[in-house]
């Protein structure tokens, strides 16, 4: 079995039990890492007060200096890398090593040069000098569906902000964070600055939330579990911030380029099996193309090749486990009991073996029913209709979330005009591609606080003025 690492060493955990890690491409147990315990999560606490001092007090760019060493080993490993991400969650290769390996590898060399140039930065107001300070111990937990991305997104930021860190990964899919705590050690980091407890959310993640000894939680997961934590993060009076789910909209306007839309919008809604908390569930298609856009979304839909993560004509892998699979067969079987028009998949287990579900796209769907409401994280998209464009807005802002939404108009600025008036934390305009060095975050139930580039820093990082 793995082991816990605090202080700079692996060690186990003091409960001997352990966590399988299973394949989800075969359904077979690949690997175990330990079950950790309330008191492992004290190890690590106390390892990461230990080394606070000393680690806020190197200068911010001796921290930066870490970070982009960092990155160079992870651009190095990064097929290695991707091999696994691909093992333990079914990503397609392509997908785990671009996006889920370079994007991760860039961040840290972002963080690298923010650490050297933003972390102290010091600014007048009158009288006063503002500083900028480290919060302190932070406890970054994190989910299944970019393990690598979702772990370096909170690690990089709080080392770059002087911060020292317990990171819990997430049960399903635990064996990129190994890779990253093998990467930053071997580029240098102090012990005790960086500890991981692997293990149960309710144990480890409810451990850490509630701990004394830590000043922040950083969560990323579901918005039952991100209520949970900051519970328990509220009588320490922590900072708490979360990346929570979404059911983001695509509103297509009448002007745009139709194809491209549908095209793009499908193949957002797919991405990684629809297991992005991101992804553009809800497309709104203007009555007089709906017909059009339904029948385009229905053929993009079936040139999906379902397999094996690794086989290079794979677009879709399959879901991360059998739990998830199980809920996502139970909204498409509610879009059925619903009325919704099932145009395109809707069946489970289409390979002998693995997690899979087909792409799937239903088409009328209304605003309230439970497809349209609630976040289903799989292959599955909805098409609506709609008449007005404020018609478009209030159902894109209909629901109890805010992360992140689309605009095709004919031009920029129509869309842009839209994209103002939609309550989310980002929008991408006629296609406009994910970036990472742009705040990205929650408004309403998604979310509270922004991670990535500098909006992601200060997010660990306290304010003090002088008055001089
Ligand atoms: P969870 O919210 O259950 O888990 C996220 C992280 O929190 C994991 O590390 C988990 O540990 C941990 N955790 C679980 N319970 C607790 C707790 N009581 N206290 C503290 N930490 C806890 O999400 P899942 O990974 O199970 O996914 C479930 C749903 O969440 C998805 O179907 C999707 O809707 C949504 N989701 C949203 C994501 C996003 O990026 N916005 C990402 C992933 C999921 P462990 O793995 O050990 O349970």
């Amino acid at each position: 079995m793995r082991g816990l690492y605090i202080q700079g060493t692996w060690v186990p955990s003091s409960s001997g039990e352990a966590v399988a890690v299973v394949n989800p491409a075969t359904e077979e147990v690949l690997d175990q890492v330990p079950a950790g315990a309330a008191d492992d999560v004290d190890r690590a606490v106390a390892a990461a007060r230990e080394a606070f001092p000393a680690w806020s007090a190197t200068p911010p760019a001796d921290r930066g200096k870490v970070l982009e060493l960092a990155a160079g080993l992870l651009r190095r490993r990064a097929e290695e890398i991707a091999r696994v991400i691909a093992t333990d969650s079914g990503a397609p290769l392509r997908m785990a090593l671009r996006g889920q390996t370079l994007v991760p590898a860039g961040v840290l060399a972002e963080y690298a040069r923010l650490a050297g140039e933003r972390a102290a930065a010091e600014h007048r107001i009158g009288n006063s000098l503002v500083l900028r300070e480290p919060v302190g111990v932070v406890g970054a937990i994190t989910s299944w569906n970019y393990p690598l991305h979702q772990a370096v997104a909170k690690v990089a930021p709080a080392l770059a902000a002087g911060c020292t860190v317990v990171l819990k990964p997430s049960e399903v899919a635990p064996l990129a964070a190994y890779a990253l705590i093998d990467i930053l050690h071997e580029a240098g980091l102090p012990a005790g600055v960086l500890n991981m407890v692997s293990g149960r959310g309710a144990i480890v993640g409810e451990a850490m939330a509630a701990h004394p000894g830590i000043d922040m939680i950083s969560f990323t997961g579901s918005t039952v579990t991100g209520r949970r934590v900051a519970a328990l993060a509220a009588p320490g009076v922590k900072r708490v911030t979360l990346e929570l789910g979404g059911k983001s909209a695509n509103i297509i306007l009448p002007g745009a380029d139709l194809a491209a839309a549908v095209h793009a919008g499908v193949a957002d809604a797919f991405f990684h099996s629809g297991q992005t908390c991101s992804a553009l569930t809800r497309m709104l298609v203007h009555r007089d193309r709906y017909d059009e856009a339904v029948a385009m979304a229905a053929d993009a839909a079936a040139g999906y090749t379902l397999g094996d993560p690794f086989d290079p004509a794979t677009r879709l892998g399959p879901l991360v486990s059998a739990a998830q699979r199980d809920r996502v067969v139970h909204y498409i079987n509610r879009g059925h009991e619903e009325g919704a028009r099932l145009i395109a998949g809707g069946g489970d287990r289409p390979l002998p073996r693995g997690y899979y579900v087909e792409p799937t796209v239903f088409a009328g769907v209304a605003p309230g029913m439970v497809i349209e409401q609630e976040e289903i994280f799989g292959p599955v998209l909805s098409l609506i209709p709609y008449t007005w464009t404020d018609e478009a807005v209030e159902i894109a802002n209909g629901t109890p979330y805010g992360l992140s939404g689309a605009v095709w108009a004919a031009s920029e600025q129509e869309a842009v005009a839209v994209a103002r008036r939609l309550r989310t934390g980002q929008v991408s305009i006629n296609g406009g591609r994910f970036n990472p060095s742009a705040p990205f975050g929650g408004y309403k139930q998604s979310g509270l606080g922004r991670e990535l580039g500098e909006h992601g820093l200060e997010e660990y990082q306290e304010t003090k003025s002088l008055q001089l």
